[in-house]
């Protein structure tokens, strides 16, 4: 039998698991190990809580886990509770799939500030997300300027700029919804350091700020190059592209909330006295590799929240090898160390859509294939309940979930899906209930 230990309960853990199923058959045995008690990391608490026909991919991770030889294993961090070599100790292979749940950093003077608000956190936060729950975003000001031209930022944008009304049948977290109720935003930049050629931003959801109750999106003609050169764009890009001309031709409309979009400024320092006042950028040109590179001429923002939006960092874990540079794992192709492999975000950045983990979940199958059938016996499932009983840990099950679920369901608002604890205790007595 072989045993094989996937941590991270997310899109990469459990396509990994279901393509170890279908690659070991009768012959595997896969526990899904996860921090929290909750599964599926990202699309819980990092897809948007209106977004939730993105949400129903669960159904899928769901039936590999209610599969015989799949368990889950939450409520269990590895490298706090039990060590990476512990685990690799117990099974023939420990598959990382832990994601990117860390804010990468601007690394510009007054990043401290209060009032700087990542975008894990503040998407943690109106997501429900026990670590993130007590961020207190500063919504009583005017103004507030996000950083970054991806997906990331339009969500953000999205979510401040939305009127209670529009979050009929989401599953965004109480306190978060009655934050943004009181919110007295009226302006929402988004700022790019590079052009409109050079966005992230994909059409389906950059028409999405077309469509607000009460906002509207603005683009600066003079910010846009040349129509023709729209010629030369990737299809979705060009589409992306000509959402931005549309938003710079306006509609006519006038809404109280302005989504203006900047670009080729980028951030050189946040002011304020103890909290953000003012974001300071600079203009920027492109160079010959398609960079952004300063001007020296300056712009200021006046803002009471920046929320940088540019992308995250995977979570280090004590006794593997760890790239700072990159924000992730040093690994070769998903490659670690012997019987030690990452999947996913944690393998390659955070990029690509959710989808995008299912083929590096086989392709990570196929590459330890080898590796795996060279082991001897190992210890498994039965070694790892045995250090969590030693230590008087509480493991949560998939049935414990199942639980967690059904009271989260049974104490929606009117027209939500779910609302969610955020607290591990109360998570850990919907259980006991
Ligand atoms: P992203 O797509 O990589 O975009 C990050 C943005 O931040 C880029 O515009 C980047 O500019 C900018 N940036 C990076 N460092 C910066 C700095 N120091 N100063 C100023 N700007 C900086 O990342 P993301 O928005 O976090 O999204 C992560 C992944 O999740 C993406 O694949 C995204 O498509 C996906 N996602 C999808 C959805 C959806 O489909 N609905 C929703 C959310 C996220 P440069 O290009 O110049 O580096």
């Amino acid at each position: 039998m072989l045993h094989i230990a996937v941590i991270g309960s997310g899109p990469a853990g459990y396509y990994t698991a279901e393509a170890l199923r279908r690659q070991f058959g009768d012959d595997v045995r896969i526990d899904v190990i996860d921090r929290l008690p909750t599964p599926f990391g990202l699309i819980r608490a990092g897809v948007a809580p209106d977004h939730q026909s993105i949400k129903a991919v669960s159904r899928r991770y769901e039936a590999t886990a209610l599969t015989d030889n799949v368990r889950f294993v939450g409520n269990i961090e590895i490298g706090v509770d039990v060590t990476i070599n512990a685990l690799r100790g117990l099974y023939h292979a420990v598959i990382i799939a832990t994601g990117a749940p860390d804010d990468r950093k601007l690394g510009i003077p007054g990043e401290a500030l209060a009032g700087v608000i990542g975008s894990a956190a503040l998407v943690g936060w109106y997501n429900g997300h026990p670590a993130f729950a007590r961020t207190d975003p500063p919504l009583q000001s005017d103004a507030v300027a996000i950083i970054g031209a991806g997906n990331v930022a339009l969500d953000v944008a999205r979510v401040l700029a939305k009127s209670p009304g529009e979050f009929q049948g989401s599953d965004i977290a109480a306190h978060a919804l009655a934050a943004l109720s009181a919110a007295r935003i009226r302006t929402i930049h988004i700022i790019g350091r590079r052009g409109p050629h050079q966005i992230a931003m994909t059409p389906k959801e950059l028409a999405e700020m077309a469509v607000l109750e009460r906002a509207l999106p603005y683009v600066a003609p003079a910010d846009l190059p040349p129509e023709g050169e729209d010629a030369a764009l990737e299809p979705g890009l060009r589409k992306s592209v000509g959402l931005l001309r549309q938003f710079a031709r306006g509609n006519g409309r006038d809404a109280p909330v302005r989504i203006r979009f900047h670009f080729f400024l980028r951030p050189i320092r946040i002011e304020g006295d103890g909290h953000v006042e003012r974001l300071v950028l600079e203009r920027t040109r492109l160079d010959e590799t398609g960079n952004a590179v300063g001007t020296g001429e300056e712009a200021v923002i006046t803002c009471g929240m920046v929320v940088p939006c540019i992308g995250y960092r995977t979570h280090p874990i004590p006794g593997v090898p760890y790239d700072e540079r990159l924000g992730r794992f040093v690994n070769d192709d998903g490659r670690i160390a012997p019987g030690l492999y990452c999947v996913g975000w944690a393998r390659r950045g955070p990029t690509g859509t959710i989808g995008t983990n299912r083929p590096d979940g086989f392709h990570i199958v196929e590459e330890i294939f080898e590796d795996i059938r060279a082991g001897g016996a190992k210890e498994g499932r039965a070694g790892l309940d045995r250090l969590i009983a030693e230590r008087g840990l509480k493991a949560v099950t998939f049935q414990d979930w199942k639980k967690i679920d059904a009271a989260e369901i049974a104490r929606a608002r009117a027209g939500a899906p779910r609302e969610k604890f955020i607290k591990v205790e109360a998570m850990l007595s919907a259980i006991r209930e």
